[in-house]
């Protein structure tokens, strides 16, 4: 069956499960009731987060208590490096590829940003150099959200522990959750965010485990609420949709990964073959050609010379299929991303990168459209641009 559209922008937003709307809607509707109040209905919603609580614990290798629901990965970020600057003070370090949301709240508080190599793995003498005392927090993400390149964590913890052993550890979980087993890769981590529309949940509902013993100042204070981690009415609708979201997706990881790395080897090897000169960013090699083995399964990101991000989407969106770019447009000029730009990707080429993102939904017939689409999109835009050269 043939598909006129293509949604790979998943690392964006997933579309949200069937049964994950399907449990939140009674908590539209008859189960509406303040969980932090003092009747039944009060006390059905307060059971209802409870049993979240425990699932959300239980596949991210947790103790219900240590969960502190947030409002999404962004709010889980701030939280765990604010948080803790404000409780213990100190300085923050984090990887230079970090998400914003991390980035930016470690430069506020002018902390230390590690550089990576051009894999995008985290530069470890680096890490080790940047480490005294003096840091309290140490952020470095388990998947990338533009490339899919995955952290050694028990490395970057080892190191931590060596240098600077009374800082704890926090991972940006958010792009990770959908393709590999939290539990286990990010046990070594004191503080773990996660966010439910990233793995087939709504927007705006997430989660920060804060181990046991791990000092964190709340940031946002009032109804004493999540043991006074964070105030505020809890969104029980969402915080139960994302319970559902995240057990269906661990339940299906296994053939998920398998099946999605499938369909993206189909997708790159197919887009390199078509498509002259594009390379793979970043990507290592092995004897047997680029090796993906240290990248989730729902990334493919690709530098196309010769082509503006920009104007390639435009085209490939009128043709159906949905991706993104590595390279953003700030004060009028395209500018690329600061993790193209930490993993040394020269600026020509970053300014021609293109993220296409798989997710748990994602068929194959998406592929093969993508395919048939996208190297004749580049290759019209690079005639013009000859063109309008010659
Ligand atoms: N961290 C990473 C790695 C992300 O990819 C995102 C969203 O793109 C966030 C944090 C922010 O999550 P949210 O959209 O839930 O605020």
């Amino acid at each position: 069956m043939q598909v006129t559209v293509a949604y790979l922008d998943n690392a964006a937003t997933t579309p949200m499960r069937p049964e994950a709307v399907d449990a939140m809607m009674p908590f539209l509707r008859d189960r509406f009731a303040n969980p932090s109040g003092g009747h039944v209905l009060a006390r059905d919603a307060r059971n209802a987060i409870d049993e979240a609580r425990d699932v959300i614990a239980g596949v991210l290798g947790a103790e219900p208590g240590d969960v502190v629901f947030t409002s999404g990965g962004t709010e889980a970020d701030n939280l765990a490096i604010l948080g803790v600057l404000d409780r213990v003070g100190g300085a923050a370090a984090c990887s230079a590829i970090e998400h914003h949301a991390v980035l930016d709240a470690v430069v506020s508080r002018g902390g230390r940003v590690v550089a990576v190599d051009e894999h995008g793995m985290i530069d470890l003498g680096e890490l080790a150099s940047a480490l005294d005392p003096d840091v309290a927090i140490v952020s470095v993400m388990l998947a990338n959200n533009e490339v899919g390149v995955l952290a050694r964590l028990g490395e970057v913890a080892r190191v931590v522990h060596e240098h600077a052993p009374e800082a704890v550890l926090h991972t940006d979980a958010v792009q990770a959750f959908s393709w590999i087993d939290v539990a286990k890769a990010a046990r070594g981590a004191d503080l773990v965010s996660v966010s439910a529309h990233k793995f087939g949940g709504p927007k705006g509902v997430g989660a920060l485990v804060v181990r046991d013993g791990v000092g964190l100042a709340p940031r946002q204070i009032g109804g004493g609420q999540e043991r006074g981690r964070r105030g505020g009415t809890h969104n029980v609708a969402g915080i139960v949709a994302m319970a559902t979201a995240a057990s269906i997706t661990a339940d299906e990881r296994t053939e998920s990964v398998r099946r999605v790395t499938e369909l993206r080897d189909v997708l790159a090897e197919g887009l390199l073959a078509a498509i002259p000169d594009a390379i793979e960013t970043g990507m290592p090699r092995n004897s047997e050609g680029p090796d993906r083995s240290g990248r989730v399964a729902g990334i493919c990101h690709l530098c196309i010379a010769g082509v503006e991000s920009e104007a390639l989407l435009m085209l490939l969106e009128r043709s159906g299929v949905y991706a993104s770019a590595g390279a953003s447009c700030s004060s009028g000029a395209m500018e690329p991303s600061h993790v193209l730009e930490a993993m040394g990707v020269p600026r020509e080429l970053a300014l021609g990168s293109i993220r296409l993102s798989l997710g748990y939904a994602t068929t194959h017939e998406e592929v093969d459209l993508a395919l048939d689409v996208i190297p004749g999109a580049v290759e019209r835009l690079r005639r013009t641009s000859d063109r309008s050269r010659s």
